[in-house]
């Protein structure tokens, strides 16, 4: 399969490794738009949030118990954070492994978007 972040999970891409367990890996965003801006994606391939079934339940709750581990240890957990995970085009998703972003280390707006807003 032809997937980059299954091929950062197989370690035949590079990132850089900030926390893994038995069921997510999490490494930092090429891109930040924060201090810390983290992604924690599933060891397990699985396209979107829309594809995620029973068998995934463990496996989605491990990706946010993950974000709080990391945010303890960078030192934000109590300031706060913001987790996002984006699905298909109006969610503004662009790789399709599902992955929650752990942003953190600054104040946000709410909400997280300036344009008009749109109906489908
Ligand atoms: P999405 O838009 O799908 O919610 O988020 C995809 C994220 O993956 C983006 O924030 C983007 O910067 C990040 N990204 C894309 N390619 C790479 C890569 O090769 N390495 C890392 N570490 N992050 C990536
Ligand atoms: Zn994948």
């Amino acid at each position: 399969m032809d997937c980059l972040f299954c091929k950062i999970v197989a370690g035949e891409i590079p990132a850089n490794r900030i926390y893994e367990d038995d069921e997510v890996i999490a490494f930092n965003d090429i891109n930040p738009q924060a201090p810390t801006h983290a992604l924690i994606i599933p060891r397990k391939h699985i396209d979107t949030l829309n594809a995620a079934d029973e068998s995934d339940k463990s496996a989605l709750g491990a990706m946010s118990l993950a974000a709080a581990k990391i945010a303890e240890q960078q030192g934000f957990a109590q300031s706060g954070y913001r987790t996002v995970m984006n699905c298909n085009e109006h969610g503004g998703q662009t790789v399709y492994h599902i992955h929650l972003h752990l942003l953190g280390g600054k104040a946000m707006g709410w909400p997280p978007y300036q344009d008009t807003l749109k109906t489908a």
